[in-house]
């Protein structure tokens, strides 16, 4: 299988309640391994330029309120099979849905409050890459 990269985010509510290093964990247990980082604050017009193909939704206005309700924990993952690696480790978007074991049925609390953000193909992935990192801020990582 092919090395890719992909796009996560720990949302305001992992950060929030101190679950980064749990997270973290999970993702280098599954053989993800971080080769970019930073925390920061989303602004709104950020949040709803991220978050624009569900402009439309009902929830879109919650979403983009909850992810600038505090800062948020976005890194670039690299691993054979990655984007879809991320996705199992993640769990379904509501977890009551969500595989036991997964964070969000082992630590999220709602479908609005999902612990974590992960790109769903290669071509979001790559965007949302971009939408974070410069080339130069990802760190190959040979071991
Ligand atoms: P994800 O890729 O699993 O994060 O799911 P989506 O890209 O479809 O949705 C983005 C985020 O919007 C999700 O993680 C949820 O926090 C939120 N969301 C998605 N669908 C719903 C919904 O039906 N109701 C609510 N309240 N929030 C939703």
């Amino acid at each position: 299988m092919a090395v890719e990269r992909t796009l996560s985010i720990v949302k305001p509510d992992g950060v929030g309640r101190n679950l980064i290093g749990d997270v973290y964990r999970r993702f280098e247990q599954a053989g993800l391994k971080v080769v970019a980082a930073r925390m920061m604050q989303l602004s709104q017009a950020e949040a709803e330029s991220f978050y624009g193909v569900h402009r439309e939704r009902g929830f879109f206005k919650d979403l983009v309120k909850f992810m600038i309700s505090g800062p948020v924990m976005v890194q670039v993952l690299e691993g054979e099979g990655a984007i879809a690696k991320n996705r199992d480790v993640m769990g379904a978007t509501d977890p009551k849905k969500a595989d036991k074991g997964t964070i969000r049925a082992d630590l999220a609390t709602s479908i609005d409050e999902n612990i974590v953000h992960g790109s769903d193909a290669a071509d979001t992935a790559a965007r949302e890459i971009a939408f974070f990192f410069r080339e130069t801020e990802i760190c190959p990582r040979k071991r």
